[in-house]
């Protein structure tokens, strides 16, 4: 129950952009702190790298996946490219009845209001939770 608070408010944050990400940080401190992703060490630690790169949610993300792939069809159709030419990956996670994703998902966006639950578990814990 605490975890799914927890992950409401990252939710929030990652919304209204005030999430700090690692690449955030990084830039507000003159580059002192490395933009690495502390999870995984990738690569920079960015929304895009964090919700659908990095090799520590990889579990967390093959459901959703999977439906995603249900819903806009193969990684090379024409519905991935506007949804990626147009930044809205992002916006489809973290809430797929925004008019913009609708409109090129349509009803489709059912398949996805369906499965609430691998929406949330697609959000990353807390890094800075346990310190
Ligand atoms: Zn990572």
């Amino acid at each position: 129950m605490e975890h799914e608070v927890k992950r409401a408010e990252i939710k929030a944050r990652m919304v209204t952009g005030t999430y700090m990400l690692q690449s955030n940080i990084s830039r507000y401190n003159q580059q002192e702190v490395p933009a690495t992703c502390q999870i995984c060490k990738d690569e920079d630690e960015t929304l895009n790298h964090m919700l659908l790169k990095c090799a520590a949610f990889t579990g967390e993300r093959a459901a959703f996946t999977g439906k995603l792939t249900q819903v806009l069809g193969s990684r090379n159709s024409g519905k991935w490219d506007t949804i990626l030419n147009n930044n809205l990956l992002l916006q489809l996670i973290l809430d797929c009845t925004h008019p913009d994703v609708t409109v090129i998902i349509g009803d489709e966006q059912r398949l996805l209001s369906d499965t609430r639950k691998s929406h949330t578990s697609l959000l990353p814990r807390d890094p800075y939770a346990e310190s």
